[in-house]
């Protein structure tokens, strides 16, 4: 059973070499009487809040995002996974599911809390993604914390990744006009040619953030999706409109430094009359039959496009985690480690 070993906590931004693919000569069986479940893993999912786990904290926190990976121990994170033995009533033998496994071949898990896939006429690859927690994250940021209208001005920032290309085609799909930053010229062209975004711009291009923003909103923005943070966070504040909103659901910019950066504009929250709102994926988990009642039919009929970034093997997990902090990922990242 090859695994993800996380070796020890990260300062910084996380390297490749703070993991370490290892053979474990452990067999994984269900006990007698026991409710786990031994899944062989498909697809890894590489998500950004993984970075907060490889940092050491003393906070207690039920948080799952939050819950330090344990030094010695595989990774965790979503995935996507078959069933090969059951103790649990709910989960049998062949079942393919989605929910948190680690990082390995085949992983046993106790008392399992798992999403059981039950349309596999899609890829499966896309229960890390747009059928997973990124694509939860979208709807609910969107639809609900965002509060959308039809004609309305939504700048959502990482736009490219796996929760932004989602939130760019909602509100395109809303009537609402869209602009994305993303940073490269490559996701640049997939925002305006595959997305449909109505603008974008590459922030790593733009010495002066506000200029830009005012340039794509000259009225002004009423929705920002904040995938980012820090500078980018203070330029937006200036552009923001009366009544504007922002879902704050990342700010990816900030998770490797050691201080965080300033924000200087956010009196700007006060005379505009701005509502800024957390989101966290796990609190719209309950609602994910709604959800796919929404969202599976856009991936059927094609009104929603999803570009994945499939990195083959599970020797490739290491670099494709990091990855993200860099932006080597195009598209929503994910390991392939089995065929079905
Ligand atoms: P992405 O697929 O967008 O991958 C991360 C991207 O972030 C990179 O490709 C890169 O794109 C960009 N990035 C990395 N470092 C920086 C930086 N210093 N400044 C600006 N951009 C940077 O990831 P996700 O879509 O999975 O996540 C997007 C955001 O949503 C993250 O902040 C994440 O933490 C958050 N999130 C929150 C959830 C919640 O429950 N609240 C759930 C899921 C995600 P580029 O090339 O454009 O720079």
């Amino acid at each position: 059973n090859k695994q993800v070993i996380f070796k020890n906590f990260v300062e910084g931004f996380p390297k490749e070499s703070d993991m370490e693919v290892k053979t474990s000569s452990i067999s994984l069986k269900v006990e007698e009487g026991s409710n786990a479940v031994v899944v062989k893993n498909l697809y890894l999912s590489c998500d950004p809040y993984m970075r907060n786990r490889m940092t050491q904290s003393d906070q207690e926190t039920n948080d799952p995002e939050f819950i330090p990976f344990t030094p010695g121990s595989p990774l965790e994170g979503f995935g996507v996974a078959k069933v090969v033995d059951s103790g649990h009533p709910n989960y049998k033998k062949g079942d393919l599911i989605w929910g948190m496994v680690k990082w390995e071949e085949y992983s046993l898990i106790e008392n399992p809390q798992l999403f059981k896939i039950h349309h596999a006429d899609v890829p499966l690859s896309h229960y890390t993604g747009i059928l997973g927690m990124p694509g939860i994250t979208a709807w609910a940021g969107f639809y609900e914390v965002c509060s959308p209208k039809k004609g309305e001005k939504v700048y959502i920032s990482a736009a490219s990744g796996a929760v932004g290309q989602l939130v760019g085609q909602f509100a395109k799909l809303m009537g609402c006009y869209v602009v994305g930053s993303a940073g490269s010229k490559e996701k640049v062209d997939l925002l305006k040619n595959k997305f449909g975004f109505d603008d974008a711009f590459n922030y790593k291009e733009e010495h002066d953030l506000d200029a830009a923003l005012k340039r794509c909103f000259p009225e002004g923005i009423d929705i920002y999706f904040e995938n980012v943070g820090g500078k980018m966070l203070d330029a937006v504040l200036l552009n923001m409109r009366l009544r504007g909103r922002i879902a704050a659901c990342g700010m990816i910019s900030q998770y490797n430094l050691h201080q965080p950066e300033g924000v200087y504009n956010l009196m700007n929250i006060v005379g505009k009359r701005i509502r800024m709102e957390g989101l966290m994926a796990f609190d719209y988990f309950p609602q994910y039959a709604k959800f796919l009642d929404v969202v599976l039919p856009f991936v059927r009929e094609k009104k929603v496009v999803y570009v994945e970034d499939i990195a083959e093997g599970i020797e490739s997990a290491p670099a494709a985690l990091v990855g993200l902090f860099s932006g080597r990922n195009v598209g929503k990242q994910v390991v392939a480690v089995a065929k079905e």
